[in-house]
This record gives C-alpha cells, structure tokens and sequence, in this order.
C-alpha cells in the first residue's frame, strides 16, 4: 500500500477515535532512530510513549523472540512456563512486590490491581471499596479505570461509570485526608502524572499519602505503568520517594513494546486473591514473558537505569538552557526520560513542527511538550534534539 491509500484506509475504517495522527507512516527504526515509509529519518523521543526502552530492533532483545516464536508462543497458564517462572523472580527480586500478575495492557494491570485491593477488605469482612484518585490522573481506557481517572473528558461520555472512586486535587494531601471515609480502601496514584501534564509528586506528598495510608489501614496502589522499569532514572518511581507500595502496576516499558503488563503486591495483599478470582487468558504467555524478562535483563544488566539517571539530568540542563535563552519558554519538570517543557506557545503545532525537522516527541497539554526517548539515548542525540528545538524556537523569537 502507498501512504495515500494508508491514510485513507483509516478515514474510512477505523473507528474515529484518533483524529489527530501526524501525517506519516512509520516503517522501520533502529535504536533512536526511526524511517517513514517515504524514508524520511526521525529521532524518536517519544519512544511509542514511553515503550520502546530499549530502542528499536534491540539484537538481542529481537533474537530472544525470534527463537520464543519457533518454540511456542502461547499455551496458557493451566500448565507452567518457564520464561513465567524466570521473569517472576526478576520482578520480585528486584522490586517491593512480593508477588506479580501478568496481563496485556496497563488499564487491565490497574484493574486487577483494583480488585486485589477490594478482594483485601473482603476477606477481612470490612465494607471498603471505594478507591480514591487524583484529578489529572491517568490509569487507562476500561470503564473502572477511566472511572478512577480524574479527568471528565475520558469519562462524561460513558456515564454511568463503575461505582466506588474519587477524584481529588494532586499534590495535595489536605484534600485526600478529607476523602478517606470509612469505605475507603485505597489511595491510587503515579508518582509522576504522565498524560496529566508531566506533574511530578512532591516529597512531602507522596510519603505523606503513605502515612496517610499507614495511619487508616488502607492500601497504596501506585499506578507504574509510565514512571517504572528505569524511565524516572530509577528502576521504580516510589524509589525516589523511599516508600513502599502495597500494590503497583507495570506495562509499557516492561514489553519494550510487546503488549505485557504486571500487577505486583506484598504477600499479605496478595495473599486476598483465592484460586478463581482473576485470570487472564494471554496474560504471562511464553512470547510475552520472553519478552519483558529479555528488557528486564538488558536494562539491568547494562546499567541503563543509572544511565537514565545521568543523562536524564544532562537533558533537563540542557532544557533548562532554553528556558533562559527564551522568554516563551518557561519550565522543565520530570525526572530520568520523563521530562515536560512548558512553553507559551501552542505545543500541538510544535509537535507537528519538529515531526518536519526529523523529531518524534508529543504534547501532554495545550502547552506542554513531552520527551521520554528510549532508555539507550546519548548525550549527543540530546544535542541534536536540542538544536532541532533551538531552531523551531529561534523562527518565533
Ligand atoms: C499508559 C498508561 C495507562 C494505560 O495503559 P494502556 O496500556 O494504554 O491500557 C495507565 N496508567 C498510566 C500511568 C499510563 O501512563
């Protein structure tokens, strides 16, 4: 098929969900970089929102699928599978989870994740169900989580939403104290809101939602789907805050872009869940598991977690640069590869402006451009981005 016909087998089938799709076709990538279908060469610093931690067409990552395809890719988890049984131990040993649960998108992650915590005052015979969340959140598509997402415009189409969640202001621990009734049993947050804006969580909030937590019984389910597996420049977000969830939730960097995600728990949450009360059919199959333990592993391994850390604050400086060489830009925030450029301008149109100079990123608001490269980025593909972003900004100056 040529781009055209491309293009328009979109306008005519696909559902009208995505109006806004940048006018190119993408073909092929290797490592940061990725080609257009015309052959047209882009910097990818959105990394397919935050996915792609290992770049593209990694060669050990796409050797282990290779040879996972011609053994078996699925089964099911009425027997045992081993790339399962490594990638558990990976996760448990390297993070607070005690045990995990596999799924195939971050929304289904924050589902069972929703369950488990409900399951959990079930078998303590306590009537609490009510999750409480942050306006500006994101947890994903599916009614409960777009429930638990505190923004109307992903909700007010699709009333009535699942019962038993609040919304309430971020960083802001005032208001969450005032919403924690005798119903409530959880608190579900990021310690970074991605989609919500790049807002990053404050010391003082995040652990505080843990004492908050401590003090009424009730569980801290941290939505990781975005800040984990090395994107803030720590393996997990919560490590920045030296606090542990009873829950959280992985997805899009743990399949390095094969759809898995994870929920994981302390053994006494987990300990809730009964033979029968979850399951997935996908969830964990041999391909997916290969899949996450192969990123896992690599990024471990090659130390691309403290990698993100040091060249993470690299591009903040760097940023920070333009903040003062512009008046119409005015601010970094984030951590790691999970950085947001405030700017005075239309951010949208931007996006589509470095897409012509060779540059992937995307907006998170009218005024906010979002970088979260693959984990492997140098300081010189940096400097590139940087002058791409000088060169936009110096036309407007
Ligand atoms: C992307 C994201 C989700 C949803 O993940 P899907 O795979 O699209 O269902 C949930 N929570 C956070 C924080 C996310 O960034």
């Amino acid at each position: 098929m040529n781009k055209e016909e491309i293009i328009k087998s979109n306008e005519d089938h696909f559902m009208t969900v995505f109006s806004g799709r940048l006018p190119i076709v993408v073909d092929r990538g290797q490592g940061v970089k990725v080609w257009d279908s015309e052959g047209n060469e882009y910097l990818d610093f959105l990394a397919g929102i935050a996915v792609n931690a290992l770049g593209h067409s990694h060669p050990e990552f796409n050797q282990a699928l290779k040879e996972q395809i011609d053994k078996v890719i699925h089964c099911t988890n009425i027997y045992y599978i081993e790339a399962q049984a490594k990638l558990n131990k990976l996760l448990v040993e390297n993070s607070v989870g005690d045990r995990v649960f596999y799924g195939n998108s971050g929304a289904e992650a924050n589902e069972g994740a929703i369950k488990l915590a409900r399951k959990y005052f079930k078998v303590r015979d306590e009537e609490r169900y009510e999750i409480i969340t942050t306006t500006e959140s994101f947890h994903g598509r599916t009614l409960a989580t777009i429930a638990a997402t505190g923004q109307k415009k992903y909700q007010q189409s699709f009333t009535p939403l699942p019962e038993g969640f609040k919304n309430v202001p971020y960083n802001d621990l005032k208001s969450l104290k005032e919403a924690v009734s005798d119903k409530t049993a959880a608190i579900m947050i990021e310690v970074i809101q991605g989609e919500g804006g790049v807002n990053v969580g404050t010391q003082e909030y995040i652990q505080g939602v843990r004492k908050l937590c401590d003090e009424e019984g009730i569980l801290l389910i941290l939505d990781e789907i975005q800040t984990g597996i090395g994107r803030t420049g720590e393996l997990f977000g919560y490590q920045h805050y030296g606090i542990e969830p009873d829950i959280f939730t992985l997805a899009k960097a743990l399949g390095n872009g094969f759809p898995v995600s994870a929920f994981l728990a302390k053994e006494e949450v987990a300990a809730a869940f009964e033979a029968g009360d979850h399951g997935s059919t996908y969830g964990g199959n041999p391909l997916a598991c290969v899949a996450a333990y192969t990123t896992l592993n690599i990024i471990l391994r090659e130390g691309l977690v403290e990698h993100t850390a040091e060249i993470g604050r690299y591009f903040q400086e760097r940023l920070n640069e333009l903040v003062e060489e512009y008046e119409f830009v005015d601010s970094v925030r984030g951590k790691g590869f999970m950085l947001g450029l405030e700017v005075d301008l239309d951010a949208k149109a931007l996006v589509g402006e470095a897409l012509e100079k060779g540059l992937l990123i995307n907006a998170v608001s009218e005024t906010t451009l979002r970088f979260l490269p693959p984990l492997i980025v140098t300081e010189e593909d940096i400097d590139e981005v940087i002058s791409i972003l000088r060169e936009i900004f110096v036309e407007k100056s």
